[in-house]
C-alpha cells in the first residue's frame, strides 16, 4: 500500500524560475520518510504541491491512491501538515486552536476536546492550553503545530523542517514523539536539510537538489556508500 505516489511531479513559478524538474516519489503505508536537500532545493514546494498549497505545473500526486486533481479532499483527509511558520491565531488558546482546527474537519466538539487534551498532555504543553499562542516560546509553538497537524488523526503526518531553530534537547524529546507516533503506523514524511536528523529518525529517504531527486534509497545504504 503507497501513503504517496508522486509523478513527473513539475513546478514552474511564475516568473519562469523551475523548482521541481519532473520528479518521482513513492512512500509506502508505514513509513518513516526524509527529503533531505539544501535550502533551495524544492523541499517546500513538494509539499505545498502535496498537500495543496501550491500548484503544480505537469505531473500527478496520489495519496491512498486518491489523485489530487480528482479526488481532493479524500486525499486531503489523510495528510496532516506541520508547515515552518507559525501560521496560528497568536490570540487565541491554545485549546481554542486546537478544537476549531478538529472542528474544520467536522470532528464533534467533545471529541475534539479529548484529543486536544490527550496531545497537549503528550506534548508537554497542557499546561499552557488556556494561554494566548503569543505566549509560548519557539520550541513550544513548534509543538503546538504539531498538536493541531495531529487534530483530525490522519494517516500520514508531513513535517516542513520540524526541528529547524529548536534546541537539542528539545529536538530529542520531538524525536521520540515522532518515532512514537510511527510505531504506532502513522506515515511520516519530513523535509530536512541536517543528513544527522534523517539519519537518527528514517527509514528510507529521497534527497533532492536543484529540483532533481538525487538519490531515492534506504537509510543503512545511503549510510554504507558515504
Ligand atoms: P527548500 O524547501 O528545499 O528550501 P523551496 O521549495 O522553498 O526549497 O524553493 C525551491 C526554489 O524555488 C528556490 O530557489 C526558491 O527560491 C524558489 N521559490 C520558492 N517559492 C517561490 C515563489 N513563490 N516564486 C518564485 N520562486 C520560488
Ligand atoms: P526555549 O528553549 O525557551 O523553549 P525557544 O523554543 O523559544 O526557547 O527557542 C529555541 C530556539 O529556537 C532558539 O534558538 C530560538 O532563537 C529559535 N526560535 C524561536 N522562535 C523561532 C522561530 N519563529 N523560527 C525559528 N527559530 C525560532
Amino acid at each position: 500500500n503507497n501513503a504517496l505516489e508522486i509523478s513527473g511531479l513539475k513546478k514552474v513559478y511564475k516568473g519562469g524560475f523551475t523548482a521541481l524538474k519532473g520528479i518521482d516519489l513513492t512512500v509506502k503505508q508505514g513509513d518513516f520518510f526524509a527529503l533531505l536537500g539544501p535550502n533551495g532545493a524544492g523541499k517546500s514546494t513538494t509539499i505545498g504541491i502535496i498537500t495543496s498549497l501550491v500548484n503544480k505545473t505537469a505531473g500527478s500526486v496520489k495519496v491512498f491512491g486518491h489523485d489530487i486533481d480528482k479526488e481532493l479532499e479524500q486525499a486531503k483527509s489523510y495528510l496532516g501538515l506541520v508547515p515552518q511558520e507559525f501560521n496560528f491565531n497568536q490570540f487565541e488558546t491554545l485549546l481554542t486552536i486546537l478544537v476549531n482546527q478538529a472542528g474544520y474537519y467536522g470532528v464533534e466538539r467533545s471529541l475534539a476536546f479529548k484529543r486536544a487534551e490527550k496531545y497537549l498532555k503528550k506534548l508537554d504543553l497542557w499546561d499552557k492550553r488556556n494561554d494566548a499562542g503569543r505566549m509560548l516560546s519557539g520550541g513550544m509553538k513548534r509543538r503546538l503545530m504539531i498538536a493541531r497537524a495531529l487534530m483530525h488523526e490522519p494517516q500520514v503526518l508531513i513535517l516542513d523542517e520540524p526541528t529547524a531553530g529548536v534546541d537539542i534537547e528539545l529536538r530529542r524529546s520531538m524525536w521520540i514523539f515522532l518515532r512514537e507516533l510511527n510505531k504506532q503506523g502513522i506515515t511520516i514524511i519530513l523535509t530536512t536539510h541536517y543528513l544527522e536528523e534523517a539519519e537518527m529518525l528514517c527509514r528510507n529517504i529521497a534527497i533532492i537538489d536543484s529540483g532533481v531527486i538525487v538519490e531515492d534509497t534506504d537509510m543503512k545504504s545511503l549510510l554504507s556508500k558515504l
